[in-house]
């Protein structure tokens, strides 16, 4: 069944490694953690996060600004893993028309994106159980 998730996903991986190669050339590092593929820093981290991106998530590959920001963004990269590999090849266009969906409503083409939405909604569970944590005796 794993092999077909990753079969399922391998269109959006392939571009995801094509991304990777083009990072590393610039001197971006990576790393295998939690089953992804995960590429951080170099000359483009730097001109995504100037764009107001700290991490991109294309199929089993997570492009980041750093090691320690895919850290704190793990969990919210990957619900966009777990969404690859539900939408498979249909993934990408799902991603953006969606937020080009909620844009032609007036809404907020990234943060209105339901598949944002959904990521963010992890993030504040997390958010929410780390507090918890703090709480505790
Ligand atoms: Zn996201």
């Amino acid at each position: 069944m794993r092999l077909l998730i990753l079969l399922w996903t391998l269109p959006t991986t392939l571009i995801g490694i094509i991304a990777a190669i083009i990072w590393l050339s610039l001197g971006a590092k990576a790393r295998l953690a939690h089953g992804v593929l995960e590429i951080h820093g170099g000359k483009f981290a730097y001109w995504m996060m100037a764009r107001g991106f700290a991490a991109m998530t294309l199929g089993h590959v997570i492009l980041g600004f750093s090691a320690s920001r895919l850290e704190q963004l793990r969990s919210h990269e990957h619900v966009h893993v777990r969404q690859a590999e539900r939408w498979g090849i249909f993934f990408i266009p799902a991603y953006l028309l969606a937020g080009l969906w909620q844009r032609m409503r007036g809404r907020h083409i990234y943060y209105d994106n339901p598949f944002e939405q959904e990521a963010f909604a992890v993030d504040a569970i997390q958010i929410k159980r780390q507090a918890g944590i703090k709480k505790a005796p």
